[in-house]
């Protein structure tokens, strides 16, 4: 469900004739060796795959269409090791589709002092070839990323790995349908947008389905599916009755696991990777989903609320950049609920109404039964835990009218201070950074949303390129905000992205 393809990377290095056939061996050498170590040092998340060095116009623009219509190519890097004059790449350039990786790097580490001569200069000169490269790339305006330093150091490798995700990020937005089986809630203005533009920056496609079509997939759902769906979940959850009949709880609990069910089953068939509910509009649905939308998070879903469709694109494609990370600790929709103004303790009680991902949860998960306080159905179940501490980031992709801008805000998560045993759903608990302060009011001021998509596996950098790459704003709110560069920023923006 998550990520179905198998992507690779293309290493092409660009190279000329002009110091003749042993070079160009030499060339091709150290890229075989170059690439074989990134391969072997464990932490690339995709492989690289070798290509033939790139010297001529034809060759460089049939490698670039190979790259676009080959469905595993996920992405190019690019490296030149000699001088490679760059006008023999424009029509390449001009015509590749898919994300950009300039690695500046050469093959030796260290000036070899004792036997360096004018042969050796001419054959290693990428810190010349990768500007005459790095020029024409900037002339043409093409988002790339920009790697520096040697190939065997972990650094470097850690940030091609990085940008690995964010290029799945770029590929994959292409693919992502949300289904809508509730419009937006009614005058809330955040959650809005313009669809026929999101299609067009980000490739979403974002259809109405009447609720009901999906109710009838819901009830057609076996009761013995159901059941043994209710026993997994009683396996793997606590059960917290809190004074309820055991028996009525677990009525309650298999309505979830039905719409889990259900839906999953209509997102299949439909052929979509996210979805949007909302609590006023419910048709035969017997409860708000809740536990169900929970678990399909998990699965990979995108999930937003009250008719949230960026958000629920958002949360997509953030679980597709994290998708089979090691020790990843989640991604999430989450909602700013409530404030800690207490001076030295202050944070952002993070929840939802039910559909918080257990991604993020830290420690065990349990099942409470409890009455929604706005809708007018029976009393969902839902899974309640405590997200983990650490960092991470919160993002909103909000519709200024005549474009898109992508707010992103480091956060620390936190343990609350003390339990809430009285509150019955998930919660995560964070201070944005540099200080709630600062945080909260530059997100006011760049018209940041309630709603986020929240991960702790994806950093600021990888989604303001992520957002490059998709041609639109992104503003970052992290410990070297001020308001007063903030706003500027701010500012200036809104001229440059006319
Ligand atoms: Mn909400």
């Amino acid at each position: 469900m998550l990520l179905q393809k198998d992507y690779k990377f293309w290493f092409c290095t660009g190279s000329q004739d002009l110091y003749g056939e042993e070079c160009l061996q030499h060339v091709a050498e150290h890229s075989a060796i170059i690439v074989e170590r990134l391969n072997q040092s464990g932490i690339l998340p995709f492989e690289v795959v070798l290509k033939p060095t790139l010297i001529t116009n034809e060759v460089i623009r049939r490698t670039f269409n190979e790259a676009n219509t080959d469905d595993s190519c996920a992405g190019v890097i690019v490296w030149c090791h000699t001088f490679s004059p760059a006008k023999s790449w424009i029509l390449g350039l001009q015509e590749y589709r898919k994300p950009l990786l300039h690695l500046h790097t050469q093959f030796n580490q260290e000036i070899p002092y004792d036997t360096i001569d004018m042969d050796f200069m001419n054959e290693n000169q990428a810190a010349h070839g990768d500007r005459e490269w790095g020029h024409m790339v900037t002339r043409m305006g093409i988002e790339r990323k920009v790697v520096v330093g040697h190939w065997s150091d972990e650094r470097v490798q850690k940030k091609i790995a990085s940008w690995m995700r964010t290029a799945i990020g770029i590929i994959e937005s292409s693919h992502v349908r949300v289904m809508r089986v509730a419009d937006n809630m009614r005058n809330v203005a955040v959650t809005e947008g313009d669809k026929v533009e999101a299609q067009l920056k980000f490739g979403w496609e974002v259809d109405a389905y009447p609720v009901n079509e999906i109710a009838q997939c819901v009830e057609a759902v076996s009761v013995s599916d159901v059941n043994a769906l209710v026993d997994e979940y009683y396996e793997k959850y606590d059960i917290l009755l809190e004074g309820r009949d055991p028996a009525e709880f677990r009525r309650h609990v298999a309505v979830q696991a039905q719409i889990e069910l259900g839906f999953e089953r209509f997102l299949q068939e439909k052929n979509y990777q996210a979805i949007v509910t909302h609590f006023g509009d419910l048709g035969s649905l017997k409860q708000l989903p809740g536990l169900a939308i929970q678990r399909l998070e998990e699965k990979g879903y995108g999930f937003g609320a009250e008719g949230d469709w960026k958000v629920a694109a958002m949360v997509r494609i953030m679980k597709l950049m994290t998708a089979g990370m090691k020790d990843a600790k989640g991604t999430s929709m989450l909602e700013d609920y409530t404030y800690n103004l207490v001076p030295g303790k202050e944070g952002i009680l993070q929840a939802h109404m039910l559909e918080i991902c257990p991604s993020i949860a830290d420690g065990p998960i349990s099942i409470k039964c409890q009455p929604l306080t706005m809708g007018d159905r029976e009393d969902p179940a839902r899974l309640v835990f405590t997200a983990k501490e650490g960092k991470g980031i919160a993002t909103s992709l909000v519709d200024l009218g005549n474009r898109f801008r992508l707010i992103i805000n480091d956060v620390e998560c936190k343990k609350t201070e003390k339990p809430m045993p009285k509150l019955p759903v998930a919660t995560n608990f964070w201070t944005p950074m540099p200080s709630l302060e600062v945080g909260a009011e530059a997100w006011i001021y760049a018209g940041g949303a309630h709603h986020t998509a929240f991960t702790y596996d994806l950093t600021a950098e990888q989604m303001g390129d992520w957002a490059a790459a998709m041609g639109i704003e992104a503003v970052f709110i992290d410990k070297d905000t001020t308001i007063r560069q903030f706003r500027n920023e701010l500012r200036w923006n809104s001229v440059y992205y006319r």
